[in-house]
């Protein structure tokens, strides 16, 4: 079947067969064990990882939900994985497949910067017991050590857009596995695992899940790494809540045409934004410079819908966010709705200042709304961000700042950020 058939059919096939037309939801806490013998053999079954044969008491649900269980089976054909394993949001998935690795006497992970902000502090603290190396892509085999455990990317990259090129890294990687957190590219645009990758992580708070309303994180691999991941959950109780796991069963069925959507939006978005003279950067892979390996097409089948600009200042991008009608001022991305937001004062806050994105630059995940009216939106976002006095203004009490926008205006936005 097709990627979009399986989008919309995965891990519902046997739905007809039960006289039913979505799954059902199966919200158990504990489940009969019947026999004590047969009972006592599937706990130790799935408290090591394993996943329940047929007739199997499934015994409690922090080890195994059916309605999970379904969600898995999709994102896994939908990844080209062998399995997967659904947390309760994308960092508790990041953690157990750390745990995974320092379990495995394997705790150096070498990560290429830039990260989302909870993956980078997340190491950078070794809070769970890891001891990181910070390298840039071509740095990677340079890195490795007799306990690396993983080497840790994403692609597109957060906030900067930057690529990796995977089979370039796989290569560099050796025998120690890969995880690439594959969010913002979504397996509509971009599957790791046919590019020698291990371990594909997803925030499915995003793209995944799609409008804003479930937080849920999802590992896709091999059955080894599943086995041993999921039983760090077993542990550690990261379980997804089925009724999130529907939601996010659900949204995988018009992922493609969102993910699509979205990504002609952001295009034009994008290439709007290299026109502004406000706007002095723009990152996104579909303008020019912004992809020099020739990812887009190869690695990638499209740029995505998530893009960043700079800006002349941080008041500037401050007034800008804080200026936005239609576009709402929040962290996440990958919904129905545009979001903009500040990466340095908020998801990339904990980021060690080397490493953290400049204040100049604003991030912005290009929804499903009319991209006419996301660029007019924008436009009277840099009108009042930038605006001049006129003379009915106020200018001559409030005084200009060196970028000619009013100082107490932007002073007033800048302190409520
Ligand atoms: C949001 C995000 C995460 C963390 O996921 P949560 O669901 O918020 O825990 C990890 N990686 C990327 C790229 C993200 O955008």
């Amino acid at each position: 079947m097709s990627f979009d058939t399986d989008a919309v059919h995965a891990a519902r096939e046997d739905l007809t067969a039960l006289g039913a037309h979505v799954p059902p939801i199966d919200l158990s806490t504990t489940y009969p064990v019947g026999n004590v013998e047969t009972g006592g053999a599937s706990y130790e079954n799935l408290a090591t990882g394993g996943t329940p044969a047929a007739g199997d008491s499934l015994v409690y649900q922090r080890l195994w939900n059916p309605t999970v269980g379904r969600l898995e089976e999709a994102l896994a054909r939908l990844e080209g994985a062998e399995q997967a394993v659904a947390f309760g949001s994308g960092m508790a998935a990041l953690s157990a497949t750390l745990l995974a690795a320092v379990a495995a006497g394997k705790p150096h992970v070498v990560a290429v910067r830039p990260l989302y902000g909870g993956t980078d502090h997340i190491l950078a603290t070794g809070l769970l017991g890891t001891r990181v190396t910070w390298v840039e892509a071509d740095g990677v085999a340079a890195a490795i050590e007799p306990d690396t455990g993983l080497v840790v990317v994403e692609t597109p990259a957060n906030p900067t857009l930057d690529l990796v090129d995977l089979t370039a890294l796989v290569r560099q990687a050796g025998d120690v596995p890969v995880v690439v957190d594959n969010t913002f590219a979504t397996p509509v645009l971009q599957r790791p695992l046919e590019l020698g990758v291990t371990i594909v992580l997803h925030s499915a708070t995003k793209f995944l899940g799609g409008h804003g309303d479930i937080m849920a994180g999802l590992v896709a691999t091999n059955a080894e790494w599943a086995g041993r991941i999921r039983s760090i959950r077993a542990l550690t109780g990261g379980l997804l809540h089925p009724m999130a796991a529907y939601q996010v069963h659900r949204g995988l069925q018009t992922l493609p045409v969102r993910v699509r959507a979205q990504q002609d939006n952001a295009q034009v978005v994008a290439h709007w934004l290299t026109k502004q003279d406000a706007v002095s950067q723009v990152f996104h892979p579909s303008i020019e410079g912004c992809d020099p390996q020739g990812l887009v097409g190869t690695q990638m089948s499209g740029a995505g819908s998530v893009l960043a600009f700079a800006v002349e200042s941080y008041a500037v991008a401050a007034a800008v966010a804080q200026s936005c009608r239609l576009i709402t001022h929040a962290v996440s991305l990958g919904g129905v709705d545009s979001l903009i937001q500040h990466p340095a004062s908020l998801t990339h806050r904990p980021v060690a200042p080397e490493a953290r994105p400049a204040a100049s630059v604003l991030r912005l995940s290009v929804g499903l709304e009319d991209p006419a009216d996301i660029v007019a939106d924008l436009r009277q976002a840099f009108a009042a961000a930038t605006a001049q006095d006129g003379p009915a203004g106020q200018g001559s009490q409030a005084g200009q700042d060196s970028h000619g926008a009013s100082s107490r205006h932007l002073r007033e936005l800048v302190d409520h950020s």
